[in-house]
């Protein structure tokens, strides 16, 4: 079976993290312990969950002309991520954000999209022959919403089955939810969408079926560690959440999911099992710090499916 072909139109970051005693007051210096950087944004995060899994992905994006965004390059393709359609923009600077976090801990940070702010339509005609030829189109709330827009009519002339992942939480035109195939908010995200509380399972029914009524053709409101909702035209399906005792940073979580629906879609499984296999990714994520680095492989995926004895088919088996 070829491997099934992804494309992510979306965010690169690059975060910088410092650790101090305190948090600055205004005009304040502080001595902090230790920095690190990390790459992230949900493009560049769901682009490495999708290849990590076995799934050809290219990312359309944009990183600045400078450092950060020659490593976020050399980062994405170390992971195997096709950045082809990655443009450098020549002067402008990368995403950014700058986290300073306490001994409480509370943190502080500042958001500097840069040239993700600037991934535009024509990015898209410039890859629209990959984002047809893909099975999945992914997309987040990391650039402007015209270019997504865009990336929907381009992906619909194609039979591309377009996903997208409204992060983080903000309003959507409806023209936007209808255009896409699978809408996948997680419960905060839902509340935004529609103004219904989503934090209990009842509360997330109410807000999927107020996004049918907007116009999404179908709903998945993932629930943290209770798992996912389906939400579609006659149908409500609760599948539970993976329990895994190592469980030790969720951050990423939500973008792991991702990387394993788009791939169980691409690969053909039916929706429900998709959620299913998703669930499972997403778990196993949450064993490891950090968002991009706890990325699960398949092998991982596959033996701890098996281990567990789920019903969800194993695509070496195929
Ligand atoms: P986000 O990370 O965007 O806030 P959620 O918190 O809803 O999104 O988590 C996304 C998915 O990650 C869930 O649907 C579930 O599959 C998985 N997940 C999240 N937290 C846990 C956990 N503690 N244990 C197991 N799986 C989890």
């Amino acid at each position: 079976m070829p491997n099934p072909k992804i494309a992510v139109v979306g965010s690169c970051n690059m975060d910088i993290y410092s650790w101090t005693e305190h948090l600055p007051e205004p005009g304040e210096t502080v001595v902090g312990d230790r920095y690190k950087m990390v790459m992230g944004g949900k493009g560049a995060n769901q682009a490495v969950a999708a290849c990590r899994l076995g799934a050809e992905v290219t990312l359309v994006g944009r990183v600045g002309d400078d450092l950060f965004g020659t490593r976020m390059l050399e980062t994405l393709a170390s992971y195997g991520v096709s950045c082809e359609h990655v443009r450098v923009d020549p002067g402008a600077g990368s995403g950014v954000a700058l986290v300073v976090v306490d001994r409480k801990p509370e943190n502080v940070i500042v958001v500097i999209p840069g040239t993700n702010m600037c991934v535009d339509p024509a990015d898209v005609d410039a890859a629209a022959v990959k984002i047809r030829a893909a099975d999945v189109l992914m997309m987040q709330l990391e650039i402007p919403l015209e270019t997504i827009d865009h990336a929907l009519d381009v992906a619909r002339w194609g039979k591309t089955f377009c996903i997208l992942n409204p992060a983080p939480a903000r309003t959507v035109p409806d023209r936007i939810l209808q255009k896409a195939h699978l809408v996948t908010p997680n419960q905060n995200e839902a509340r935004v969408l529609t103004g219904i509380a989503a934090d209990t399972l009842e509360g997330a029914q109410a807000a999927g079926l107020r996004l049918l009524e907007m116009g999404a053709a179908s709903v998945i409101i993932t629930l943290g560690a209770q798992g996912a909702l389906l939400v579609c035209p006659g149908q409500v399906r609760h599948l539970e959440g993976i329990h895994v005792q190592d469980s030790l940073d969720t951050s990423g979580a939500g973008d792991a999911f991702m990387g394993g629906l788009g791939y169980g879609l691409a690969t053909g499984k039916p929706v429900e099992e998709s959620i299913r296999f998703a669930n499972v990714v997403a778990a196993l994520s949450t064993r490891r710090p950090g968002a991009l680095p706890a990325m699960p492989c398949r092998d991982e995926v596959e033996d701890f499916i098996l281990e567990r004895r789920l019903n969800i088919r194993l695509n070496k088996f195929d």
